[in-house]
């Protein structure tokens, strides 16, 4: 399908090919480059590999499952302004972190690693709130395990707490609910189940499949059962990793420090991180010249799900990027030399989101499937009328995916979204915020605004059925 799409021609063709030549292949099947070659050659074109792509450039060992052992969940906590986030990430970091050696002072790192009353470990990212998250995904890192959404017990489920289980639910990230607060008198989580309920997100002394636990990040009530929860949802998830090979894994954050040099807190993923390591990270790279955990303590080697701040770095890669230990300093330099090149060329050649006019020609070479929207608007009736009207355009050849729907400006975080899921944003009577539509000009994000609903659903329309004039 994607060399269908780079060629221009349909993937029926390419398949076709393929079978001439011997091949029998799906429509998402990888092809080796050999293959790609020779496909590309029968429609005339010739092929070079340059992708950025870390799979192509570092060609990773298959583990054997002999190899895996279990591996601890990274956990991010997202949820509504002031509904305790913050809190619930101190009150963890201050009792379940095992104390350091004398003089090691507790620092925000990004991540943080915590021993439950079981003996269980559990990886948390410090940054709350889906805006990173999301930034992360849109970068293509997947790290995040588990998402705990956290509800305050005084309030309701707030368009924060709707924006983040949004946004896990597109990840497919599992959820487990924290209904904060509980010590308040005013207090009332039966209420927030039921507004829950009405989301879609039935907890499960109600029947549903989410797990919920009643907190208080004031107290601790409730905090080390809800931890036990999220590792209940660890072990249906069954994560494995081989700790016993060169390390690879994603930036969590980086900084320049003024006396030491770059700083950049990372998440291995997978096998062990050791002082003396080459790395590679995004366009940087650099031996490891120290690491440090979160509770500022030197390590020497660092395994599966355990965040560290390592020094070494020739630059701050970007929070997202991933990292690989290389075989020696001269493959790293030559990887990173090649990204930075590639970066350039990106970001001068066009990354191809989705836009109205786009689709015409995604359709005309029979690869388009699935249109995601995201509709804001001035008032909730307007919201749900827009989005109903959007979603009968559907058809059995285009389905429409209504991924978010809200009342508000369009934000930041609507596009990183819609980055992050290759969807279109249309707007009725609201606009973007300065702020997102630079983002948006950045991610290259289409931004469609209306002030009749009638105009909206038939230029979506107009651009499913390919007929759309392009706009001049
Ligand atoms: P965030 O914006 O989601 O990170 O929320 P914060 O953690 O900053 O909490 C917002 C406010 O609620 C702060 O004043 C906290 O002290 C308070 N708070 C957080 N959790 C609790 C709780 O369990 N009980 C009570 N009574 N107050 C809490």
């Amino acid at each position: 399908n994607d060399l269908a799409v780079m060629m221009e021609v349909s993937v029926n063709q390419v398949i076709s090919t393929c079978l001439s030549l011997g091949m029998f292949v799906s429509i998402n099947q990888r092809l080796d480059a050999e293959a790609i070659t020779v496909i590309a050659d029968e429609f005339g074109y010739s092929t070079e590999f340059i992708s950025s792509d870390d799979e192509e450039i570092i060609t990773e060992a298959e583990d054997h499952p002999e190899d895996m052992i279990e591996r601890a969940p990274i956990v991010t906590i997202m949820g509504h302004v002031d509904h305790g986030k913050t809190s619930l990430l101190d009150y963890i970091r201050k009792t379940k972190v095992v104390q350091g050696e004398a003089g090691g002072i507790t620092q925000h790192i990004g991540a943080y690693n915590v021993t439950t009353d079981s003996g269980k470990k559990i990886t948390f990212l410090d940054t709350p709130g889906h805006e990173a998250f999301t930034a992360m995904r849109a970068r293509g890192a997947k790290i995040t395990d588990i998402v705990i959404i956290v509800v305050a017990a005084d309030d309701s489920v707030m368009p924060q707490t709707k924006e983040a289980i949004n946004h896990a639910m597109v990840a497919g990230v599992p959820i487990v609910i924290a209904i904060n607060k509980v010590d308040k008198p005013t207090a009332n989580p039966d209420k927030i189940k039921e507004e829950l309920a009405k989301e879609n997100i039935l907890v499960e002394d109600w029947g549903g499949k989410y797990q919920c636990e009643l907190i208080s990040a004031k107290s601790g009530q409730g905090i080390s059962e809800l931890l036990d929860k999220v590792l209940l949802e660890a072990e249906i998830l069954d994560l494995k990793a081989n700790p016993n090979r060169n390390a690879s894994g994603t930036i969590v954050e980086a900084s320049l420090d003024k006396g030491r040099g770059y700083l950049a807190t990372v998440l291995v993923q997978s096998g062990s991180l050791s002082v003396g390591d080459v790395v590679v990270a995004g366009a940087h790279y650099g031996k490891v010249k120290a690491m440090t955990d979160h509770r500022g303590v030197k390590v020497k080697k660092a395994g599966p799900s355990t965040p560290v701040q390592l020094l070494g770095l020739n630059g701050a890669p970007q929070a997202g990027d991933k990292f690989h230990v290389m075989g020696s300093e001269r493959e790293a330099r030559e990887i990173a030399t090649k990204r930075e090149q590639l970066l350039r060329e990106q970001s001068i050649r066009t990354r191809k989101h989705i836009t109205l006019d786009e689709i015409g020609r995604r359709l005309a070479i029979g690869n388009f499937k699935e249109l995601n929207i995201i509709v804001k608007g001035d008032v909730d009736g307007s919201v749900e009328a827009l989005s109903d009207s959007l979603l009968k355009l559907s058809t059995p050849e285009i389905q429409v995916r209504i991924i978010h729907k809200a009342v508000g400006a369009i934000s930041e975080s609507d596009v990183l979204l819609a980055s992050a899921s290759d969807a279109i944003i249309v707007g009725f009577q609201v606009r973007p915020t300065t702020t997102s539509r630079k983002l948006a000009d950045q991610e290259e994000i289409e931004i469609r605004l209306y002030s009749i609903i009638y105009d909206a659903i038939n230029e979506v329309k107009d651009a499913m059925e390919g007929m759309l004039e392009p706009k001049l």
